[in-house]
């Protein structure tokens, strides 16, 4: 097996459109920049690595519970947390091709008029200043825009879970060390998006907030950069294409103390997956002054009354799926003929099994399907008849199905099938009876990318 190791975005792009994983959006209209639909297998592996974190942090453990708040809060909320009046990039115009930069980024950004060089480097450019551009979408709440009726798409779900501290404090009876975790929709309109999923003004986090007490947040800062790291390599992305990157004094967002990212090296480079802060008692203090509300812990038996620090993991979805998709991405030759496959944890893979009769004859799809719907009922199952069964193979295989059941002949004389292994490319036979148990057994297996080895 001859396996590659340079993946180049253009690939990823491409692959993700041909199976159905990822769409530009509003294409019948000239598509949305930066804007991205998910379509059938996208769904499904989106699906699955939410799945992987919730079970991470609600079913593995007993300390977090869940939440799922409102996109459009109160417009106070901003204003405490400190996005109303920080939350910005430095932007320049270019009076001569009319395009907006990042001005922290122009090693990074194209002149319009000689995409060859950076903004700024041809004579004919002409930079403003840089200003401050807020990255929070306004809208307006009610039919009259009338002032007080604005307010914002939340940039973050963070905020929505320092909102209910209050209740969770009431209803779930968590003392520190506890976490509030949530998955959702978040907005910014960056003025650089781009790099496919990798940055879009609309995409969906996954955060949680760890309230502890004070003089337990460097302890426990360091239990969620390990907890994080390992829930990436358990799931298969390769060791040595990750690492943690602590944020100098000078890069600290204005609540943090201390901040370290992890990091997936993308084909543009190692950029940020994931961060994780300690955000000390900064919000819950914002809060409590903005809303006039206590927010603190209180414990009944001793009297003791703190305002707890907070660890924050914040991870984003479709991110993470880039970065799946990117260390799963192969591309190797069988018996002469090259194929892509994507080596995706088993537990990721949008299908776990493809049943292809192979032969569309003899009352091969009839038993195939048969089997089908017999699997469906336990996991995510496809199948498929049409075509050569070398081609079925090698669809399934691009969108990364670890195992595929073929039906033949022998199958309707003793009910024996084939069950293909999309790395090893083993071949097995057994019978039907035990297909169900065997790919269950199979899922709940340790797993290592075949791309170490
Ligand atoms: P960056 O420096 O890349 O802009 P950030 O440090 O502002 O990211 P956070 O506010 O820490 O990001 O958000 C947590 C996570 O949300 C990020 O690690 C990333 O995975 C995801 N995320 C943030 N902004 C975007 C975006 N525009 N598109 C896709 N995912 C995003």
């Amino acid at each position: 097996m001859s396996t590659i190791d340079t993946v180049t975005m253009d690939k990823i792009v491409s692959l993700s459109r041909r199976r159905g994983f990822v769409f530009p959006s509003s294409e019948i209209y000239g598509g949305l920049g930066s804007s991205y639909d998910y379509g059938h297998y996208g769904v499904l592996l989106k699906n699955n690595v939410k799945a992987e974190w919730w079970r991470a942090m609600l079913q593995q453990r007993d300390d977090i519970v869940a939440l799922d708040s409102a996109i459009i809060q109160h417009p106070k909320t901003w204003e405490a947390s400190g996005h109303l009046a920080s939350f910005t990039d430095p932007l320049v115009d270019c009076r001569t091709c009319k395009l907006r930069f990042r001005a922290d980024h122009l090693d990074q950004g194209q002149c319009g008029r000689k995409p060859s060089r950076r903004p700024g480097e041809t004579p004919e450019c002409d930079l403003t200043e840089a200003r401050e551009f807020n990255l929070m979408f306004e809208t307006a709440i009610g039919p009259v825009r009338e002032e007080g009726s604005t307010v914002y798409l939340r940039p973050e779900t963070a905020q929505g879970i320092f909102l209910n501290f209050k209740n969770y404090l009431q209803f779930s009876r968590k003392k520190p060390p506890f976490g509030i975790a949530q998955i959702g929709k978040s907005f910014r309109n960056e003025i650089t998006p781009g790099n496919f999923i990798f940055r879009t003004r609309e995409f969906e986090q996954m955060e949680m907030e760890f309230f502890v007490p004070p003089d337990e947040a460097g302890r426990w800062f360091e239990h969620w950069l390990e907890a994080r790291v390992d829930w990436y390599t358990h799931l298969g992305i390769r060791p040595d294409h990750l690492r943690l990157r602590a944020h100098p004094q000078d890069e600290l967002s204005h609540y943090s103390s201390a901040t370290s990212d992890v990091e997936y090296l993308f084909p543009i480079g190692w950029s940020e997956l994931e961060g994780i802060a300690n955000r000390g008692d900064y919000d819950l203090r914002a809060h409590a002054e903005h809303s006039r509300q206590k927010l603190e812990y209180v414990d009944t038996a001793t009297g003791e009354r703190y305002v707890p620090y907070v660890i924050e993991p914040a991870a984003g979805v479709d991110r993470a799926m880039l970065a799946f998709i990117v260390d799963a991405y192969d591309e190797d030759e069988i018996e002469g003929e090259r194929r892509t496959v994507l080596r995706l944890h088993p537990r990721l893979a949008p299908v776990k099994v493809a049943v292809l009769p192979l032969v569309k004859k003899d009352g091969q799809p009839e038993l195939a399907s048969e089997i089908y719907r017999e699997l469906r009922e336990r996991v995510q199952a496809d199948y498929d008849e049409g075509g050569a069964i070398g081609r079925r193979y090698r669809r399934q295989d691009e969108i990364g199905t670890p195992w595929a059941v073929t039906v033949d002949h022998q199958t309707l004389e003793d009910r024996t099938v084939t069950l293909r292994d999309r790395d090893s490319l083993v071949q097995e036979r057994l019978s039907i009876d035990e297909l169900g148990d065997e790919i269950e057994r199979r899922l709940r297996l340790p797993w290592r990318s075949p791309k170490l080895d």
